[in-house]
């Protein structure tokens, strides 16, 4: 070790000097003293946050076909401007994405071949029941919703995606706390046991899907999560006949940072899983790197919909494979009222009954009335809550856990070092 020795105290963060004679480092500040099992891994928690990640991933080979006269035939949006491929039997009708009418008949240069692809698996007679079935039991849809909702105009469209494979390495830190507590009298002695904890991990993951299509909202895609991928097969154009195909606007590279995040996000989680044995434990740092990674070009089948209620559009997606849907309804506020007030009400009446039940007439006084009113109001803004989230399903994606192959999970460095205790004590004596 160099004689110049820069840190900052783990117990108050002040900056730390080096004191040659006692062989380890001690705080000026608060007075806490570190040996040098402590201040090396002090060392080894700054390390992670010097590091900087490095998510680079390697370009896609990419293969364009065309028609013997160097294009491909479809239609283009001027609408929201996707970019359509029609089956000639199908011709134009109008916009998967966004319902327009007036799309224009396109001739495209081409499009590229996608890697892998998984074909429809529900026909849309079972789109169509699985829509519908969707509707079903949605207490706070609008009166007439399901009635105009268009179900024939539902249309299968093989959708661009970006299917991401990644061996990722993760170096992170973490502060880990054991909490031990002691009562006496109408005291509580609080002591708290500060860990640096160091883990460094490798981990594989799958074919993280990301949509490559610009008029699709990526949040109603991921809602679409998860394919199956036993279904995955070479892609051949055979599979196109009766449906559309999108091409894609949003390169690999536009969609790197949506799975950056992902994978950092299940990479730290699976670290900071491996430290166990304490109440609590935060991330202080983490930095990744891939050690190898693969983009693949597929096209995964989609059941569009998309439907006009008052003046308001609304789109559902379906998985073609699986049938999972994803999907914003429209809210009735007057129902989202009706279902509150009616829980809140039965809450109310139960608990009026349970009063007269258990503390008998003493019961009732102002004071429980208000309790039993405020835990009553909670219940029927909790239910209403839990009806208007049935009502959607497409959900922004921030994890990667699906894709991770839990056997390729291997920690490479790990240290967990008692740092400082800190003490508190707790006035007990009114009953807490
Ligand atoms: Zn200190
Ligand atoms: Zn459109």
């Amino acid at each position: 070790m160099s004689d110049v020795v820069n840190f900052k105290c783990p117990a108050c963060g002040a900056p730390i000097s080096y004191k040659g004679e006692s062989g380890g480092l001690a705080c000026d500040y608060c007075g806490s003293s570190f040996d040098m099992e402590q201040v090396k891994a002090a060392e080894a928690a700054e390390k992670v946050s010097a590091e900087s990640s490095d998510m680079t991933w390697t370009e896609p080979d990419q293969e364009l076909i065309t028609d013997e006269d160097g294009k491909i035939e479809g239609f283009l949006c001027p609408s929201c401007g996707a970019e359509i491929i029609a089956d000639e039997s199908l011709g134009a009708t109008e916009c998967p994405y966004c319902g327009n009418k007036a799309v224009v008949p396109h001739a495209f240069d081409g499009m590229y071949r996608p890697d892998v692809m998984i074909p429809f698996k529900l026909n849309k007679e079972r789109a169509q029941a699985a829509m519908k079935n969707f509707y079903k039991g949605k207490k706070l849809l609008p009166n007439g919703f399901a009635d105009g909702n268009r179900l024939k105009e539902i249309q299968g469209v093989y959708v661009p995606f970006w299917l991401m494979s990644c061996e990722a390495e993760g170096n992170a830190s973490f502060e880990g706390i054991k909490t031990e507590t002691r009562e006496s009298g109408k005291k509580r002695y609080i002591k708290e046991k500060h860990y640096l904890i160091h883990r460094r991990g490798k981990m594989q993951f799958n074919r993280i899907p990301a949509d490559g299509s610009k008029a699709m909202d990526d949040e109603y895609m991921d809602g679409l999560e998860p394919y199956d991928y036993s279904g995955l097969v070479q892609y051949d154009d055979a599979y196109f006949s009766g449906y559309l195909a999108n091409r894609y606007d949003v390169s690999a590279e536009e969609v790197q940072n949506r799975i950056n995040v992902r994978v950092e996000n299940s990479v730290t989680s699976e670290l900071m899983r491996t430290a166990t044995g304490y109440d609590s434990v935060n991330v202080k740092d983490s930095a990744l790197r891939y050690n190898s990674n693969k983009t693949e070009y597929a096209m995964l089948p989609v059941w569009m919909l998309t439907t006009k209620f008052q003046n308001e559009k609304y789109s559902f997606a379906m998985n073609g494979q699986t049938g999972k849907i994803s999907g914003k309804l429209p809210i009735d506020m007057g129902k989202y009222w009706k279902y509150l007030i009616l829980a809140l009400l039965i809450c109310f009446i139960v608990g009026q009954v349970l009063i007269g039940f258990f503390a008998g007439s003493d019961g009732f006084s102002m004071l429980t009335e208000l309790v039993v009113f405020a835990v009553s109001a909670f219940v029927g803004w909790a239910y209403a809550g839990s009806l208007k989230k049935a009502m959607s399903t497409a959900e922004t994606a921030t994890e990667a856990g699906k894709y991770l192959d839990t056997k390729t999970f291997k920690v490479m460095e790990r240290s967990d070092t008692f740092m400082y205790e800190k003490n508190r004590v707790e006035d007990i004596s009114d009953g807490k």
